[in-house]
């Protein structure tokens, strides 16, 4: 039995009510938090034999984030500088032609190990091969949601099938502790089939998992799509049965009034990934038309090669300032509703935040210490100037976080990976990455433009 007391933190518990205690502590029992209070107080209560401790001493606790759209890679830095369909046509296709089941273990280690050490203790992973991407999340103890690329249409037989998905869920849903859930995936509307979205509404029911595609990200792709089929992308998930409470999709960046009524209806949630849209030009989610439906919105980094980073401290500042200056309206998404979406509204998308999103009794323990004694993070102040939230939103970093537990067991410590060796890792990526360069060599195109992409 492991007892856990976490004191003398700025503990921000992003419960309902934002409470936050300045002094505050967690009291942690067999990887749950049993609860949370002035230090003081708990330091009295559990402060006795056979308890470990960590002095948060100058630290704030937040509950860990969420990443609600990710895609594990190792190509970091070599797809630039180009729009959305044109850089999947170039780059991202190409490499999924010669990508293994050794290439996904490495990148899936590089990337959840990355998310740790920047305060991410749970991710909603897109990806192939994904028994190696369970493997990795056991071994560096992130909390996973799984999805595969699902893709059958007949050009993209190389990504991973609906039976490979069923296997996944039968095999590793639930497993290391439920730490790890497998929902079904689909990798977007050019590449799967309409008895692929039937089936896989069926199969999310049948198994009791979610679903997780991408919703429109480029209005060209959306004009095209709604010129081939006579309706919108989102009015077509609708009509092919996928909408529904566990069905999380990403972007939903250009969505008309009617869509949006359709993920409220359904109850639908969206990922909101700011920096890889406006990385790849693609355009500005109204998120806040979003919220103010009761849409559920997480936030999220999209992967490596879209972002450039997994870092979700710097995409909470970047999704708060581009609604601000696309609506010339410095009142949207404030430092604490940007901190709900990062972490409970994040848990509600992806249907935990029974158990995850804030620091509450009962909740699993993924918890995040953040190092408040940087120049950067100075001056904390509290009563009528309280700026422990905005600086947390709006001065952190991912280089700040010092500690991350995840289910109550310490996996980074003094902002050092716990669980796997970082400089393996580091040359594992950058040997791996080489070799997938020289095999994708042959598929690459010269010119690649979205015509190139049959809807
Ligand atoms: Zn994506």
């Amino acid at each position: 039995m492991t007892k856990l007391l976490i004191k003398n933190g700025y503990v921000v518990t992003v419960d309902d009510d934002f409470t936050i205690y300045p002094k505050g502590a967690v009291y942690v029992k067999n990887g749950r938090i049993v609860e949370v209070g002035d230090s003081s107080v708990l330091e009295k209560k559990y402060e006795v034999q056979g308890v470990e401790t960590i002095d948060a001493q100058g630290k704030a606790v937040i509950p860990g984030l969420i990443n609600t759209h990710l895609h594990s890679g190792i190509i970091r830095g070599t797809a630039e500088d180009l729009p959305l369909w044109e850089w999947i046509s170039k780059h991202v296709d190409p490499k999924h032609k010669v990508l293994t089941a050794e290439d996904a273990y490495v990148a899936s280690s590089l990337c959840y190990g990355e998310s740790l050490l920047a305060g991410t203790t749970c991710v909603v992973d897109m990806y192939r091969f994904m028994d190696r991407c369970a493997d990795a999340a056991e071994e560096t103890g992130i909390r996973a949601v799984l999805v595969p690329y699902v893709a059958d249409r007949p050009n993209y037989s190389y990504f991973e099938t609906i039976e490979d998905n069923i296997r996944l869920v039968e095999e590793r849903h639930g497993s290391a502790n439920d730490r790890i859930h497998v929902w079904f995936g689909l990798e977007h509307l050019v590449y799967c089939t309409e008895e692929a979205y039937h089936r896989v509404a069926d199969l999310a029911v049948k198994y009791g998992v979610g679903i997780h595609t991408h919703g429109e990200e480029s209005i060209d792709m959306v004009q095209r799509i709604s010129r081939k089929y006579g309706c919108s992308p989102i009015q077509l998930f609708y009509n092919r049965g996928i909408l529904g409470p566990k069905t999380l999709l990403a972007h939903c960046v250009w969505l008309t009034p009617i869509e949006m009524e359709l993920l409220a209806k359904t109850g639908t949630s969206v990922a909101h990934c700011p920096i890889s849209n406006m990385k790849l030009a693609s355009g500005v989610a109204p998120i806040p038309a979003y919220l103010a439906k009761g849409i559920s919105v997480g936030l999220a980094t999209d992967g490596v090669k879209e972002n450039n980073n997994l870092d979700l401290f710097e995409e909470m500042k970047f999704a708060s300032l581009l609604q601000k200056v696309h609506h010339l309206n410095a009142e949207l998404m404030p430092a604490e509703e940007t901190l709900r979406i990062a972490t409970i509204y994040g848990a509600k998308a992806i249907g935990l935040d029974h158990e995850i999103g804030s620091i509450e009794a009962g909740k699993k323990a993924d918890l995040v210490l953040v190092n408040l004694r940087r120049l950067h993070m100075a001056p904390i102040l509290e009563d009528d100037y309280a700026n422990i939230v905005a600086n947390i939103v709006f001065s952190a970093n991912g280089g700040d976080v010092d500690t991350v537990l995840v289910d109550g067991k310490v996996v980074v410590e003094e902002h050092k990976l716990m669980t796997v060796d970082e400089e393996y890792l580091i040359d594992k990526a950058t040997q791996t990455t080489k070799a997938l360069i020289e095999r994708r060599r042959p598929f690459v195109p010269d010119a690649p433009t979205i015509d190139d992409i049959e809807v």
